[in-house]
């Protein structure tokens, strides 16, 4: 396993690399969620490269991006056993050098949901996924479900921009009470973790709202919103239900459908969502 860290270290890396190449962008400190990502890119692709990078311009002013858990030693030491080819480790310097001004931007999809509630935040995920996929030029590339906004516009912007790069997403990874795996769990302690089962309870309660026949699309919003509201420590901050594709918000649920919601617990913001149909 290479650990590169320079443009030029990447590109010796990656001239040496014969046959499918799958890149695995992550921001470390990694977890089991990561892991299955980084499985999933080894049992498809001959060779596999992880990156990982803190992107300070997917933060908003008044984020979490200098309190963002960093442990680069345990990441490699998790990597090392799945035998990966290549992790990179660009700095700040290396992907935004002194007057860097180009930005890639994908419209509609942006804007409702994570885009509405973090302003500016795809637009640093798109531009540097995309400066990923110049440097790496992976044949796919992998993507958890828990983004799932993030899914979808990297989706539309390899599309839209011509990447020739298979975009997976693969399951969200959840421990076993059902919180989704995130490097934010670690600012979870005592009550606050126990209260953040409550996204998971509230996605479970529409979701079987759902399959017992309801399809008014405001029903199984309320019914996120009454269990979210129900657990003192928890400030909802959107919920969605949602068309698949287009991420507009529905009012009759017909098709593959998005239940999603980001949920202050203390300080911790969490999203998760599930997929209906
Ligand atoms: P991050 O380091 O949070 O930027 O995540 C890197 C990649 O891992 C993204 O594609 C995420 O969607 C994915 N990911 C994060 N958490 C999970 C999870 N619990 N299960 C599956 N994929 C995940």
């Amino acid at each position: 396993m290479r650990t590169v860290t320079t443009l030029d270290e990447l590109h010796a890396a990656r001239l040496s690399l014969d046959g499918t190449v799958g890149l695995v962008p992550t921001m470390g400190y990694l977890h089991e969620g990561h892991l299955s990502l980084i499985r999933r890119a080894k049992a498809d692709c001959a060779h596999t490269v992880v990156s990982i990078f803190v992107n300070p311009t997917q933060f908003g002013a008044n984020e979490d991006l200098s309190k963002y858990p960093r442990d680069l030693e345990r990441d490699l030491e998790l990597i090392e056993p799945l035998g990966v080819e290549a992790v990179w480790t660009p700095t700040a310097e290396v992907m935004y050098p002194n007057g860097y001004q180009t930005w890639v931007e994908v419209e509609a999809l942006t804007r409702p949901l994570e885009g509405a509630a973090r302003p500016g935040h795809f637009r640093g995920v798109t531009t540097v996924v995309a400066k990923l996929f110049n440097a790496v030029q992976p044949h796919k590339a992998y993507f958890g479900q828990k983004d799932a906004q993030q899914a979808a516009v990297v989706r539309q912007m390899t599309r839209d921009l011509s990447y020739p790069i298979e975009i997976v997403i693969c399951p969200t990874v959840r421990e076993t009470d059902g919180l989704a795996m995130s490097s934010r769990n670690k600012y979870l302690e005592g009550e606050n973790r126990r209260a953040a089962r409550v996204l998971y309870r509230a996605l479970s309660a529409a979701k079987e709202t759902y399959e017992k026949g309801e399809r008014k699309a405001e029903t199984l919003r309320q019914v996120m919103k009454d269990m979210i509201a129900a657990e003192p420590l928890a400030q909802m901050q959107y919920v969605s239900c949602a068309d698949y594709d287009t991420l507009e918000e529905l009012e009759i649920v017909a098709g593959k459908t998005l239940l999603s919601m980001a949920v202050f617990i203390g300080k911790t913001r969490l999203i998760d969502n599930f997929v209906l149909g």
